[in-house]
């Protein structure tokens, strides 16, 4: 089977998505409470449709109070970016991760002792982390590895501008999808686990990440074999400007 790819720029932002199916359905919820405010005024006057309009529009009006704090949520998103250690951040919450997915699942990490800092908001990326590994977990049924992965890279989605970026991917031996499920992955809401199970923003919420911090994300996956989900971060600023300047070795005037 071939690998699934899937490009981040298909996607706006979780931002623009959540904010626009808010956007949305708020004006619905308007439609809606006109309607019924129309209906109340032509009803006969009998107390019990009086009562059950009432309770419609009542309810109505709790939906438009929701989609009023979704859409500002949608909008608050504000990320604190600084120089991030990833290998640090990353042992920092392998216990927490390990315990997350449980003692079936293996984890193991390629990250090299000398990666170049990143530029993220480091509560966001171990967010992100998090959902990563609970959807490998949930990919898992039966046991498996997920790896984790870092590593400067010279190919990237065709998306990104120049400068330096660290790939991190989080791959596990999963189940995997099919090509639908794949486009469809990182939408806001999207999700194949069932009522009270999957709220579908997980990978939206990286995906979010991601925008934001100037990077992107892609998701390769190939079913009955696992799924790789690869971020691109930006390489801190400070630490591109601070590159060792090879100095030209300090000699004593020869007396
Ligand atoms: P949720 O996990 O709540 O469903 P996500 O946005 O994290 O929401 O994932 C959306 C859907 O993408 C999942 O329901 C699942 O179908 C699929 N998915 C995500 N990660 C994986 C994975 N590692 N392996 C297989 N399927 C995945």
């Amino acid at each position: 089977a071939l690998a699934q790819l899937f490009e981040a720029q298909k996607l706006d932002t979780i931002g623009h998505l959540t904010g626009g199916v808010a956007h949305d359905f708020n004006n619905l919820l308007m439609a809606v409470l006109g309607s019924l405010n129309l209906l109340k005024k032509r009803l006969p006057a009998d107390e019990r449709s009086e009562r059950l309009v009432t309770n419609a529009i009542q309810a109505a009006e709790r939906g438009t109070a929701l989609t009023q704090r979704l859409l500002a949520f949608a909008r608050r998103q504000e990320l604190k970016p600084q120089a991030v250690d990833f290998l640090r951040l990353f042992e920092n919450v392998e216990d927490l991760l390990a315990k997350a997915v449980g003692p079936r699942i293996e984890i193991r990490k390629s990250i090299p002792v000398d990666l170049a800092p990143l530029l993220v908001d480091s509560n966001q990326l171990e967010l992100a982390l998090l959902n990563l590994f609970v959807n490998a977990r949930d990919a898992l049924e039966s046991g498996g590895a997920v790896t984790v992965a870092a590593a400067a890279e010279e190919s990237r989605p065709a998306a990104l501008a120049g400068g330096d970026y660290i790939r991190i991917s989080v791959s596990d031996d999963g189940e995997g999808m099919d090509e639908a499920t794949v486009s469809r992955a990182a939408e806001p809401f999207f999700t194949t686990k069932g009522v009270g199970k999957g709220t579908g923003l997980g990978l939206s919420m990286v995906h979010g990440l991601a925008a934001q911090s100037g990077g992107s994300i892609q998701i390769a996956s190939t079913r009955g074999k696992g799924t790789t989900v690869s971020l691109w971060l930006p390489v801190a600023e400070t630490f591109v400007k601070t590159q060792p300047v090879v100095e030209p070795p300090v000699t004593e005037p020869l007396t």
